[in-house]
């Protein structure tokens, strides 16, 4: 598929959607009914169905019995973790094994021209993005998400949360699911905006922007300090009537989730002329400019509200720039000055 149809690649070879990031249309003006319409069915397929369905599968299938998580046990943990490490290696890898390794559709439609394989940096352990974060992902992120998880199926399995049935309540349940991902990104850009102030960016979060090209390895590749509180918005369904299924959605959706800001193509090819949008773009200009877009593409356009949404621009372009600008004179001003020899 011919990429430079749907934008342009510079000279370095770094290619750019032709049309700007947009938040939802339901945020768009003039409001357009026909927009929003055709909106549904991209808000929850395939990514969100995708994370319904294994949520689904977990709770029916995969979990210990309730009996068993009603106690808190290292078999329990080392079996959940486990799954968390299994599916995560299957679902992550598949992306990094067809569109990285064996790069089944090159650089197109790859906004950054290189592959992280070909820039080793002493930033990363082993000086490799993909051995640095890999390791970070399975050995410290999965492991607190696992530790969310345990700790969620273990006040359900005691009753300590409102555990509503399908069967009675499930028009507030489905509400809860379709709400999820706008308070997803919700809590997402509350947690991200606060681990970008100095003192939180420097000895956490840093970690994750060391990935300037991000890639699927890069999804979960955190600090822990950022990967705990990041999969503990799974907990927010214990504070309200809610059901284990709709918890794992949540769960799922942040720990698989991930993926989406950090795909780093902006479609991929299925077959000759099907495409999968990756939704990645918004998420890909915080990881190349660092302040702008906290939140996620536009569900609930925070960056808006905030002025720090880049939708990939020449005028978005400026006004960041005018904005680094300003805070720049801001901080020079507060430097007391020196005092002149006499
Ligand atoms: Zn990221
Ligand atoms: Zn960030």
């Amino acid at each position: 598929m011919d990429d430079l149809l749907y934008g342009t690649r510079d000279k370095r070879g770094n290619w750019a959607p032709n049309e700007q990031a947009k938040p939802a249309p339901i945020w768009q003006r003039p409001f357009s009914l026909r927009k929003v319409l055709a909106w549904v069915p991209e808000y929850l397929w395939p990514w969100n169905a995708f994370h319904l369905a294994t949520a689904i599968i977990w709770v029916t299938l995969l979990i210990p019995s309730w009996e068993s998580l009603a106690t808190l046990s290292i078999t329990n943990y080392l079996w959940l973790y486990g799954l968390n490490a299994a599916g995560l290696f299957v679902f992550l890898g598949s992306f990094e094994l067809i569109y990285y390794v064996k790069r089944k559709q090159g650089n197109r439609f790859k906004y950054n021209g290189k592959f992280p394989s070909e820039n080793p940096s002493d930033v990363f352990w082993f000086k490799s993005q993909n051995i640095d974060n890999f390791l970070r992902s399975f050995f410290i992120t999965v492991p607190l998400w696992t530790v969310v998880e345990i700790v969620m199926l273990w006040a359900y399995a005691n009753s300590w949360a409102v555990w509503l049935p399908w069967t009675t309540h499930w028009v507030w349940l489905t509400v809860v699911i379709l709400l999820a991902p706008a308070v997803h990104e919700i809590y997402f850009f509350c947690l991200h905006r606060l681990i970008h102030t100095p003192f939180l960016y420097k000895h956490i979060h840093s970690v994750h922007h060391n990935s300037i090209n991000p890639s699927p390895w890069s999804s979960l590749s955190m600090h822990p300090g950022e990967g705990f509180p990041y999969m503990a918005e799974a907990w927010l369904h214990l504070l309200i009537p809610s059901n284990p299924i709709c918890a794992y959605f949540t769960l799922h959706a942040a720990g698989f989730g991930a993926i989406n800001g950090h795909l780093g193509f902006e479609k991929l090819e299925l077959t000759e002329d099907t495409t999968l949008d990756s939704h990645a773009y918004v998420h890909y200009l915080h990881h190349k400019y660092f302040e702008v877009n906290y939140g996620g593409d536009g569900v609930v356009p925070l960056d808006m509200l905030f002025g720090t949404w880049h939708d990939g621009s020449k005028e978005a372009d400026e006004k960041m720039k005018a904005r680094f600008r300003k805070k720049k004179e801001k901080q020079n001003s507060r430097k007391p000055t020196a005092t002149p020899a006499e």
